[in-house]
């Protein structure tokens, strides 16, 4: 269903992230001010202890929500969380709910692309399918939580291509390109990507 109240210019959404790259490619997505952890001036550490997306992208819903309470500047706006990651098939779904700290902490994108290259050696072109999976959840403060998903399907190449993005971005073929998700830019990324996916069911639940 549809959110029952009207968006202009003046609308923000909280994300509950400090991942700066995710909150830019919301807001490329979204057209509106996206505000960080950082921003709001939220210091605390949430725990992502969830065993699925869903459930991590709810724990640090709620975590925001505890803490917009406290601050009536806040608390009209729009509550937004992103769990994602990356799904390899031929590894049973890994790295999965730990694709941030997959090689460990503190978290590394060249540690963790380090790691996904050694946990594939051997493995042939056809046998490198992969998904990227994002949970959205959303909600207002007092309002009932909502959850949006988005999936890409596509595959994992053998060297990193490309210099956009973050995270996988550089191995990660999407279906029906032959270019990774680094070397293809934001505007295409922000059309065929698994956030965008579930963006546009999170739009529509705007009433954008
Ligand atoms: P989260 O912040 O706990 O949801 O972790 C997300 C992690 O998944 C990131 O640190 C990346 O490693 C990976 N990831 C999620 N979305 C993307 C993407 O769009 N491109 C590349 N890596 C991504």
């Amino acid at each position: 269903m549809a959110a029952r109240f009207v968006f202009g210019d003046l609308m923000k959404i909280i994300l509950a992230s400090g991942n700066a790259h995710k909150a830019r490619e919301i807001g490329e997505m979204v057209g509106c001010a996206v505000l960080t952890l950082k921003d709001v001036g939220f210091e605390g550490e949430i725990v992502e202890d969830g065993e699925t997306f869903e459930e991590n992208a709810r724990i640090k819903v709620m975590a925001l929500e505890k803490f917009v309470r406290g601050f009536s500047r806040w608390k009209g706006e729009v509550l937004l969380a992103d769990d994602s990651g990356l799904e390899v098939d031929c590894l049973g779904g890994a790295p999965g709910v730990i694709s941030a700290r997959y090689a460990g902490l503190p978290s590394s994108d060249t540690a963790n692309n380090a790691k996904l290259m050694e946990a594939l050696k051997g493995v042939p072109g056809p046998k490198r399918t992969a998904q990227f999976r994002c949970v959205l959840a959303a909600k207002l403060v007092g309002g009932d939580m909502e959850i949006f998903e988005g999936i890409c399907r596509g595959k994992i190449g053998f060297r990193a291509r490309g210099a956009n993005g973050f995270g996988y971005d550089p191995f990660f073929f999407p279906e029906g390109f032959c270019r990774t998700f680094a070397e293809i830019g934001a505007e295409e990324k922000n059309r065929v990507s698994h956030r965008a996916l579930a963006m546009v069911k999170f739009r529509e639940w705007l009433g954008q």
